[in-house]
């Protein structure tokens, strides 16, 4: 039973706003909350919250940001909004594509100058569905100091975030009202707590096989590389509430995941003019399109891995950036060599087939000519000794459907009745990536997150001090 019907409203203990779950969404949520002058509680399962923002670069796409503006570039919202259309080919539902095109800039302004989040437009990452650089993170690109200063933001807002405390009911009464939840400890211990409004910030449910299964089939046996905790919780007590979901088939896996060292590997590597190569020492697809369909293709691959092939200038530009990149080279997973004789020999890979395949690419890129697949190459690009390689494979990162939700964030019901008092964001709803795996745009996991928490967290704060 994941929903506890009651008339009775009386708690030991209670507050205005409730979240559960303490990722970026939650965090978000408990700041505009605790900005509109609502008490806010989150409650996290995990000792110490982490989640999947915990595992990500920690990167939020926005656009027409001063951020954006102060790198050079000149980005507007509706730039966004038509570029999530064309990558979801219209299959996304446009009124949640420009309520997120719209308030994603105004979140990210938030977070930096009312919240002190320290991010920094990373002007190397553009393509894959963006039209511009419009990915905001953190200086390391790290999911975790992203947590981190959420984290202490919410502590300076007074926001309390109880850890070891896992949501595992839902008290409502018959109209659906939230009343309460049923938190319970590691020891077994359980507690109640009553709210005026919850918000579900519990992510999605790529953890849950079972679902996954039944909704993405196409990656029931990839290897998942996300938070154990996506176990669909949020989107499992909506749909017993009687809530609305949509976009069950659609998800984020990706194909850049160093193997066997899972560490993800930036595809700033390929933006700036790196190749995927397969074991036969071969490439088999435009590297800069559908960031999220790649992984399928590699696990199509002989032995479901492929190489990426870069040169020094793409490796340091890497190390200079990217925390995840640092990690993955102290462990040794890029291989170097100073000709590409020597690298194929490095990777096992056929050299014949190497040096036929990047004298191809480099042909390309002196002509700035477009390949067979309708990757463009651009000549000041073009790849040099010495060379990199480092071998991933795909996974499944997350899932992007679940609760539908008004341009409040509220959880609407299957009738398109808001629920009167349940919120959800981030990995929890609905998301605006298509129905399918082809249709994510970087940094749309946690723009989401952070820009469906701040309204939730608003709207939510604005009900209970009505
Ligand atoms: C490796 C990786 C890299 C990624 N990189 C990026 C990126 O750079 N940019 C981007 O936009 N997206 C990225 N994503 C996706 C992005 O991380 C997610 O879309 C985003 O973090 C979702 O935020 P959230 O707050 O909804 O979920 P989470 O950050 O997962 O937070 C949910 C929290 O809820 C808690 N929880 C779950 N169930 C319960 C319960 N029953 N009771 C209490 N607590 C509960 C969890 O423990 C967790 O702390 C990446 C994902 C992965 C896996």
């Amino acid at each position: 039973m994941t929903i506890e019907y009651r008339d009775d409203a009386s708690f030991d203990a209670g507050i205005d706003v409730l979240i559960a779950g303490a990722g970026a969404c939650g965090l978000a949520a408990a700041l505009a909350a605790s900005d509109a002058g609502a008490p806010a509680l989150v409650l996290e399962r995990d000792a110490s919250p982490f989640g999947s923002t915990g595992m990500s670069y920690g990167a939020i796409c926005a656009a027409g940001t001063s951020l954006q503006a102060a790198a050079g570039v000149n980005d507007a919202p509706r730039f966004l909004e038509e570029d999530i259309l064309t990558t979801t080919q219209g299959l996304t539902d446009p009124a949640l594509a420009g309520l997120i095109a719209r308030e994603a800039a105004p979140t990210v302004e938030w977070l930096v100058a009312r919240h002190d989040l320290t991010l920094s437009v990373e002007t190397s990452w553009t393509g894959m569905g963006h039209r511009h650089p419009r990915l905001h993170a953190p200086d390391d690109r790290s999911g975790q100091t992203l947590m981190n200063m959420l984290q202490n933001a919410a502590d300076r807002a007074g926001a309390d975030i109880a850890t070891n405390a896992r949501v595992v009911r839902l008290i409502a009464d018959s109209a659906h009202r939230i009343l309460g939840v049923i938190v319970e400890r590691p020891d077994g211990r359980t507690e109640e707590i009553g709210c005026g409004a919850l918000i579900l910030a519990t992510c999605g449910f790529a953890a849950n096989r079972d679902l996954v299964a039944a909704n993405m089939p196409a990656v029931a046996d990839a290897r998942y590389y996300g938070h154990e905790s996506n176990e669909g919780d949020g989107i499992l007590w909506g749909q017993a509430l009687g809530a609305a979901t949509a976009d069950m088939g659609s998800y984020q896996a990706l194909g850049s995941l160093a193997d066997p060292q899972a560490i993800v590997i930036p595809h700033t590597l390929l933006i700036g003019g790196g190749v995927q190569i397969n074991k036969l020492g071969k490439r088999f697809e435009n590297e800069l399109e559908n960031i999220s369909g790649q992984a399928l293709t590699i696990l199509e691959q002989p032995d479901g891995v492929c190489w990426m092939v870069y040169d020094e200038r793409l490796h340091r530009a890497a190390l200079e950036r990217f925390q995840e990149y640092r990690d993955a080279a102290a462990v040794g997973a890029p291989k170097t060599a100073d000709s590409i004789e020597a690298l194929a020999e490095a990777c096992r890979l056929p050299a014949d087939a190497l040096l036929a395949t990047l004298a191809e690419a480099d042909r390309l890129a002196e002509e700035e000519a477009r390949d067979a697949w309708g990757r463009v190459f651009r000549a000041d690009q073009r790849l040099e000794a010495p060379y990199y390689a480092i071998r991933v494979t795909g996974a499944l990162f997350h899932t992007q459907g679940g609760l539908v939700v008004n341009d409040e964030a509220r959880v609407m019901t299957t009738d398109g009745e808001a629920l009167p008092n349940l919120f959800a964001g981030g990995g929890a709803a609905r998301s605006v990536s298509g129905p399918g795996e082809w249709g994510y745009l970087p940094g749309m996991g946690l723009c989401t997150a952070v820009t469906l928490g701040r309204l939730a967290g608003t709207a939510a704060a604005k009900q209970v001090l009505a």
